[in-house]
């Protein structure tokens, strides 16, 4: 029993190498869009970014806030926080009216309320239709979050009241209860997002090319995709969908093929009637907030001097860099996977002995021992 424990334990330091490059890539692609040291809040609405609530200072029952990334480190360090992924269009609330006693240690100076905040049951710490914490101690299905675009809020897969697709492409869901708020968008829905048979199979290997490869079925949903750029009167593509008429089943979440944003009507009479504009807004979209994070992060990294270094050798000296740091991960990896076979327990004395054989190894190669062979 002692040896099956020891080996869960091994096994699972093994497995944190492993993940630990994937897990790195995820946070830096939600965090590195967002400034993690100076408060969010002189910036104004922030067109997207991370976000968190603080149960310790707004809990349930008090009215609800939201912090930004800096804040949550700097302000709300070891208080129980909800993260929010991002949202789009918010404020930094910390330490405002809705406070009573906490101050920021960023930016004090804040209006008491940002009237254009909107805040969901997120910022109370829970999800869905059905309204339940993530994770949730109480659920032992399997399923993933999905976040609607207009909402914001996430919503469990089994209870979108659709299928979820298995199809990268289809990437922005709207939940049913926004569908049902914006009923224009059935229309759009019944000609974008039920089309798999044509240009869906087409976007999955060349997607920029994607408007102009639309099959004739679909170019002849869309009129105004065949007229020439230099017509005059601007036509409404929404007024155009409705006249040809076409129905689906109005129930469920919808899932959108990517290039869809771009299938909207942009006429003014459709954004004053929808009040939905960053719909037409590709930079909306969280797949753009998480690219201009990983650019960030690239450009960070150029900055970086120990980066500059490497720019600054030459091809051969680098690999042998970068095979000096895969040798000693795979080494460690061995390491831990010999007590593993041996049921033996990893301890921290362990951990260090490995290090300083490690670098006595190295010390030996630099005094040129190891170059003979
Ligand atoms: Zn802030
Ligand atoms: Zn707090
Ligand atoms: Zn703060
Ligand atoms: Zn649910
Ligand atoms: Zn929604
Ligand atoms: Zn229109």
């Amino acid at each position: 029993e002692q040896r099956r424990m020891c080996e869960e334990q091994t096994v699972s330091l093994v497995d944190v190498l492993e993940e630990d490059e994937e897990l790195e890539e995820e946070a830096s692609a939600v965090l590195a869009g967002s400034d993690s040291d100076h408060c969010s809040y002189p910036q104004g609405y922030v067109k997207r970014q991370a976000l968190y609530a603080c149960n310790t200072c707004t809990p349930k029952g008090s009215e609800a806030a939201g912090i930004c990334l800096a804040c949550s480190y700097k302000c709300h360090e070891g208080h129980d926080l909800f993260e929010l992924y991002t949202k789009r269009n918010f404020r930094c609330d910390c330490g405002n009216g809705k406070f009573s006693e906490l101050q920021c240690k960023l930016h004090p100076d804040k209006d008491e309320v940002n009237s254009l905040n909107k805040y969901s049951q997120n910022f109370f710490g829970v999800y869905c239709t059905c309204g339940r914490p993530y994770p949730d101690p109480e659920d032992q299905v399997e399923d993933e979050m999905i976040q609607c675009v207009v909402c914001e809020d996430w919503l469990h897969g089994r209870h979108l009241g659709c299928v979820v697709p298995d199809c990268v492409e289809l990437q922005e869901m709207i939940c049913e209860s926004c569908m049902k708020t914006h009923s224009f968008l059935w229309t759009y829905a019944s000609h974008l997002a039920g089309k798999a048979s044509c240009y869906l199979t087409v976007l999955t290997w060349h997607k920029h090319t994607v408007i102009h490869m639309l099959c004739t079925s679909c170019v002849s949903m869309f009129p105004s995709c065949k007229r020439s750029r230099e017509e005059v009167e601007p036509r409404c593509r929404l007024k155009e969908l409705q006249v040809i008429g076409q129905k689906r089943v109005q129930s469920g979440a919808v899932f959108w093929p990517s290039p869809w944003r771009s299938k909207l009507c942009s006429c003014r009479m459709c954004q004053v009637l929808s009040g939905l504009s960053f719909l037409l807004d590709e930079s909306d979209t969280v797949l753009a907030y998480e690219n201009k994070g990983k650019n960030s992060e690239q450009r960070r990294q150029e900055d970086d001097p120990l980066m500059s270094a490497l720019d600054n050798l030459n091809h051969v000296q680098q690999l042998e860099i970068i095979h000096g740091y895969n040798d000693m991960k795979t080494e460690l990896k061995d390491f831990l996977q010999r007590f593993a076979a041996e049921g033996k327990v990893v301890t921290s004395d362990d951990i260090r002995q490995f290090f300083e054989q490690q670098s006595r190894k190295r010390r030996r190669v630099d005094a040129g021992e190891f170059y003979c062979t």
